[in-house]
């Protein structure tokens, strides 16, 4: 990836100060979604070490990695498995908790999405402590998932995300920093 399509990715992110709570400094990927070239380049991006290789299914993290999970799903003709917080899936599911940054919280699967042996990508716009990526990883690994990565569009590396989807032998792939 060039630095300047990176550049370019960075500065269609809009930064918030304060939010959700003080201190906290969120990287608001709404201004990269209404861009369509920041947009489509950055699916482009996602997608482009596994075009031509089968990959089962994408799994997208409740919200915003539905929308980014959703597209790259489309252009690798690959199914979409929604990972949700508790309560808001149909089905039978499976369940994790993950750690947040203060407490815990619990993520569901439906139990029948993925298939023993499927390849899977795990899709979310922001790796920061890692947490509930590893909570995701975790429960698709429960299933017999076989995760070819991890992509995010951002990666806060001073919070250790991607070392901890490492440890769990899980390939991270981040577009900016
Ligand atoms: P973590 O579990 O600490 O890696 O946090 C990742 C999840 O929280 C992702 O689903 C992000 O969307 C969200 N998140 C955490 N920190 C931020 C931030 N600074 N700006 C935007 N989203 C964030």
């Amino acid at each position: 990836m060039t630095s300047s399509l990176q550049s370019e990715l960075a500065a269609a992110i809009r930064t918030i100060e304060n939010y959700p709570k003080p201190g906290i400094l969120f990287r608001d990927i709404t201004t990269l979604l209404g861009n369509p070239r920041a947009f489509r380049r950055s699916i482009d991006e996602l997608v482009h070490p596994y075009a031509g290789t089968k990959i089962d299914k994408v799994a997208g993290i409740e919200a915003r990695g539905f929308i980014l999970g959703g597209a790259v799903a489309h252009q690798l003709s690959s199914g979409f498995v929604p990972i949700r917080k508790k309560g808001k899936l149909p089905h039978d599911t499976v369940r994790i908790a993950y750690s947040l940054e203060y407490g815990v919280d619990e993520m569901e699967m439906h139990r029948d999405a993925i298939t023993p042996g499927e390849k899977v990508i795990v899709i979310d716009d922001l790796i920061a402590t890692g947490g509930t990526a590893e909570g995701a990883c975790k429960l698709l690994k429960q299933m017999g998932a076989d995760i070819v990565a991890a992509c995010f569009v951002i990666d806060l590396p001073d919070l250790g995300g991607r070392k901890k989807l490492e440890a769990l032998g899980v390939e991270v792939r981040t577009l900016v920093e």
